[in-house]
């Protein structure tokens, strides 16, 4: 990330921070942290009993489930789901872009069209490898940069004006959305007994496409919680800690697809919303994480971490792996991927400083586990050259220099 975007990016973070931290004073806060690191404690602790019961239920509930293994497994079922479309459009989400969806189904000559402002903007910048913050992806572009990405793509000549922008994108969003039956979404949280699928939001976006024919949502096997009281606890911190408010504008909560009993009491599906809907369920290295790296699935996805690391502020999502930022992305991609592409998004990066658990709700010990991994890095040969070359000095000298 050039100079300019760094500079961006922080002063967008610096905004952010001060909302977060004013309300972390707050004693229902406090409480709320202590309620979601316990259940998303138990949660890891149950993995696989949530697994079948989420299954079981959700296929109750008439959704179909889907478990994927791994992303190749994941691509193939979305792929069966989407191979006649031309046009699909999808939300914000990490897990989408963990399993490489949108090259996938772009190499297909599926067109996919981001429906999040941010990730929209971020999808026309041919600079922009990465969102640079999980909520707020565009963090880095300021209103310059985006007027011009927005105006070289559209070929119009619009002014920095966020209103002018943000009227051109939505205008050609919904455009494409008219010509979409297959709305794509991530999910912030699964509640396993009652087979319902949380969604938060604030630009309504994810409504309009749960709203599709077919509603496909793609999670982590990480998101699973026992209920949905528990999963609107665990979306309500996460928005305190992603946004600095304590409510999102919107709150979905989807257990079935659509339908009505209006008439006699007899259930009729395929009213206004989807007539399907599934859920793709993925493992793809949690499981492994969870016993070897348990603390890195408590996370809940609020990105407060990356706004507090000085090595995030430093060299912004160069420090990280696809969607997953600063030093609790690096550890779980450990998992999702392997060591190498660990230690090569920034393992080492790490002062282990530990200012990043300071700032958790849920207090992931991320320098903890990166200590650890960088032990196991070591042994399998993943490792600075310099740095093997200071340990080497220190024991012949007993200094590094
Ligand atoms: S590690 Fe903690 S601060 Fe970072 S995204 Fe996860 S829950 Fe949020
Ligand atoms: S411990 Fe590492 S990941 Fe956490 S804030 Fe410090 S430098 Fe960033």
């Amino acid at each position: 990330m050039n100079k300019s975007k760094l500079k961006t990016m922080r002063e967008s973070f610096h905004i952010l921070e001060e909302r977060r931290n004013n309300l972390m004073e707050y004693e229902a806060t406090k409480k709320l942290m202590d309620r979601v690191k316990k259940i998303r404690e138990n949660s890891i602790s149950n993995l696989d009993n949530l697994i079948k019961t989420a299954k079981t239920n959700f296929e109750t509930n008439g959704i179909d489930f889907i478990f994927a293994e791994d992303s190749k497994k994941a691509l193939s079922e979305i792929y069966k789901l989407v191979k006649d479309e031309t046009v699909v459009a999808k939300s914000k989400s990490n897990t989408i872009f963990e399993i490489g969806l949108t090259t996938f189904l772009e190499d297909k000559e599926i067109e996919v069209v981001e429906t999040d402002m941010g990730d929209r903007i971020v999808q026309l910048d041919p600079e922009s490898r990465a969102p640079s913050h999980p909520i707020g992806p565009a963090s880095h572009l300021n209103v310059e940069d985006i007027a011009q990405i927005v105006s070289e793509k559209f070929i119009v000549e619009i002014e920095p004006d966020p209103h002018a922008i943000i009227k051109v994108i939505k205008t050609d969003i919904i455009n494409e959305l008219s010509h979409c039956k297959i709305g794509i979404t991530g999910a912030n949280s699964i509640a396993a007994e009652d087979g319902s699928i949380i969604l938060v939001h604030n630009e309504g976006n994810i409504s309009l496409l749960s709203m599709q024919d077919l509603h496909i949502v793609v999670v982590g096997i990480d998101k699973l919680v026992r209920t949905i009281e528990d999963a609107i606890s665990v979306v309500k911190l996460e928005t305190i800690f992603a946004t600095g408010t304590t409510v999102p504008a919107y709150m979905n909560v989807i257990s079935s697809p659509s339908k009505t009993a209006d008439i006699e009491q007899v259930l009729i599906e395929d009213m206004y919303g989807a007539k399907k809907v599934v859920v793709i369920m993925i493992d793809n290295g949690r499981s492994e994480a969870s016993k070897k790296c348990r603390e890195c699935l408590l996370c809940i996805g609020c990105g407060s971490c990356v706004v507090s690391c000085p090595v995030y502020n430093a060299v912004g999502y160069d420090f990280g792996y696809r969607g997953y930022l600063g030093g609790r992305g690096i550890a779980l991609s450990r998992f999702i991927e392997n060591e190498k592409t660990c230690f090569e998004g920034g393992l080492f990066f790490c002062t282990l400083c530990g200012l990043c658990t300071l700032d958790c709700p849920v207090e992931v010990p991320t320098n903890e586990m990166i200590e650890k991994l960088r032990e196991d890095s070591v042994k399998s040969g993943f490792f600075h050259k310099k740095h093997y070359d200071i340990v080497k000095k220190i024991k012949k000298t007993g200094q590094p220099f």
